[in-house]
């Protein structure tokens, strides 16, 4: 008998136990309920990068002038520099550039130490493509102006948390007009020269 009743015990202790675990889970389950979806429709809706975001880098072929930091630069020397001397005019001519953004890091280190700011970053990043060597861009690819999310009539430009007012952590419905809670760098600029 006794036996019977800590089985009785044993196994009402682990109905308990089991109904408070799926408390425990529902309650998480309900809290999510309860929240405005945050995630994006993507392709149809994207998010808008943030100022400085490295995205795709734009070249401009003629402002290079091969000298080659980009190379030394980089943590792979991944650009390739292709050029010739010109014995005429006794300066290097440039041939072909290229980055293979399977392999780039996106540091911007090139983008930085430039001396010509022939290079750029681009807020594009939907670089995916089937094949790898795809992401290997001439000159021409990198020279192809960026396209912009808020530019594209297909997609709806969603606001990313840096351009939301304070105290809104959903991009969904936001007006264009709403001011958004951090300064843009230029309004810094702006208020430390009225400081000085
Ligand atoms: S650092 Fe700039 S100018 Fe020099 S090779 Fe690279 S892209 Fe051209
Ligand atoms: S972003 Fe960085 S990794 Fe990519 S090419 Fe420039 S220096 Fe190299």
């Amino acid at each position: 008998m006794l036996k019977f009743l800590n089985k009785v015990g044993q196994y009402t202790k682990d109905a308990v136990q089991a109904a408070k675990y799926i408390g425990q889970g529902m309650s998480v389950t309900f809290d999510h309920m309860r929240r405005r979806p945050i995630t994006v429709q993507y392709p149809y809706e994207k998010l808008i990068p943030s100022e400085r975001f490295r995205g795709r880098i734009h070249f401009e072929f003629d402002k290079c002038i091969s000298c080659e930091v980009c190379v030394r630069v980089c943590p792979i020397n991944l650009p390739v520099v292709d050029w010739t001397f010109n014995s005429e005019m006794k300066k290097k001519e440039l041939k072909s550039y290229s980055i293979d953004f399977g392999v780039c890091i996106f540091c911007g280190n090139c983008v930085e130490y430039c001396p010509t700011n022939a290079l750029s970053m681009t807020e594009e990043y939907d670089l995916s493509t089937f094949d790898r060597h795809e992401l290997n861009f001439d000159s021409i690819a990198l020279g192809r102006m960026p396209t912009k999310v808020t530019d594209d009539p297909m997609v709806k430009p969603i606001r990313e948390l840096a351009y939301l007012p304070k105290g809104v952590t959903e991009g969904h419905e936001v007006p264009h007009t709403a001011k958004r809670a951090g300064l843009r760098p230029e309004e810094i600029a702006e208020a430390i020269s009225e400081n000085k």
